[in-house]
């Protein structure tokens, strides 16, 4: 899509972090994201939007999430004592709920009937369905035809829900082409649409509205670890794809200095370009959806392929926060690869009868690896973001290309 410099000045800058941020956007959607900007803040300042959200996260979302001790890994390991933070245990199984239901409660509050999305594994896609159907408002899903394919059970979700599933076949037919027809449809559509951006990425206010909306994570972890241990936790562990569920825990953390924080990017099959999706380990700074963070390009500046196990690591860019957290060192990001992921997996669903989403797995096999190097008197919190029940298939359907079963 065309972009447009939004002018500088000289003030502390709204809306970017460091460097990164902004609003790399066509004309005609500065007004909306300006509306929505404004609607966001007053509805944070409103005790009863506040007491509503917190209603839905309960009633809806199932909250609190548990705070969960991984009693057999810890002792297997002999390291640091390993948590999850269990975000697997949501209504729609993950996170993305956290934000769709808090973008839906906007969208009626601005007086918004429909609500459109883009979705890569259709995660994304089913949280903003059913918050379309608990608030009763029209919902539009794009989605590339060869998702559509792959992730059919999610698409008979959405469709069950009443939202359209609407096919796209442009571009490289990945999730970033998915996310343009998505604008574009919403640069037609303002007048009556929201669109619910579904990670930390895309023009400003989305980063800031979309790390509240997750910040609950770190919030009630926080509470709970100094509950349980009296104390924060030394290390923080989570995936990283737009990089939602991270912010989400690391944001209520990240003033106190005591707690170090791991971002685990999408290590691929290896780390040629093509071959993975980390974009913060691998990238350089440049503009993609809106906003200017680290994104993966080739020597032309054209985004590139990216490729990852998880559907739902496979994005070319990443929020702009994590760009600066990256720059500051405040937070450490690494890459696991395909393998390792998949390991992870078997490992905490046999230690703990937990069978975690491909994507989560990334943060577990970094937290195998870390904890046996930590002491025994350090306690490390995994972001456990969503479940693996989406991922049965794909594992067996890979298993048996190396000729292994269970
Ligand atoms: C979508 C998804 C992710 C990746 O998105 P972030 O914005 O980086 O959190 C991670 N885990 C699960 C379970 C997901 O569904």
């Amino acid at each position: 899509m065309t972009t447009k410099k939004r002018p500088s000045s000289a003030a502390p800058r709204e809306g970017y972090f460091g460097p990164y941020g902004g609003q790399f956007v066509p004309e005609t959607l500065m007004g909306a994201l300006a509306q929505l900007d404004r609607e966001y803040e007053a509805a944070m300042a409103d005790a009863a939007f506040r007491a509503e959200l917190d209603r839905c996260y309960r009633q809806i979302a199932g909250r609190p999430s548990e705070l969960y001790f991984c009693r057999r890994l810890t002792a297997q390991l002999g390291g640091a004592k390993i948590y999850l933070k269990r975000e697997d245990m949501n209504h729609t199984g993950a996170h993305k709920i956290n934000n769709t239901l808090g973008q839906a409660l906007l969208a009626v509050r601005m007086g918004k009937k429909r609500l459109i999305a883009e979705t890569g594994a259709g995660q994304h896609g089913v949280a903003t369905a059913t918050a379309a159907a608990v608030f009763g408002l029209d919902c539009d899903v794009y989605m590339v035809t060869e998702d559509i394919r792959r992730q059919a059970l999610n698409v008979f979700r959405m469709k069950l829900l009443g939202t359209r599933v609407v096919p796209v076949t442009t571009g490289q037919c990945t999730l970033k082409d998915a996310l343009n027809e998505a604008m574009r449809d919403w640069m037609g559509s303002v007048g009556h649409t929201h669109y619910v951006l579904g990670t930390v990425a895309g023009p400003h206010p989305f980063p800031k509205i979309v790390t509240e909306f997750q910040a609950v994570i770190g919030r009630e972890a926080r509470e709970q670890m100094l509950a349980a241990e009296g104390r924060l936790p030394d290390v923080l562990v989570a995936c990283v794809g737009g990089g939602s569920n991270a912010s989400g825990l690391f944001k209520p953390m990240i003033d106190d200095a005591s707690v170090a924080m791991v971002g685990v990017e999408a290590g691929g099959r290896g780390m040629k370009l093509g071959d993975h999706a980390a974009s913060l380990c691998a990238g350089s700074p440049g503009v993609l959806h809106g906003t200017l963070s680290y994104i993966l390009q080739d020597a032309d500046g054209q985004t590139a392929p990216v490729h990852s196990v998880s559907a739902g690591l496979d994005y070319p860019g990443v929020g702009p926060e994590h760009a600066y957290w990256k720059d500051s060192g405040r937070v450490r990001y690494t890459a696991c690869s395909d393998d390792d992921a998949i390991s992870a997996l078997m490992t905490l669903s046999r230690s703990e009868g937990i069978i975690p989403a491909l994507e989560s797995s990334h943060a577990v096999a970094e937290a195998l690896r870390l904890a046996p190097t930590l002491g025994k008197d350090k306690i490390l919190l995994i972001n456990l973001s969503g479940r693996g029940d989406k991922d049965c298939n794909e594992i067996a359907e890979i298993l048996r290309r190396r000729g292994e079963s269970v």
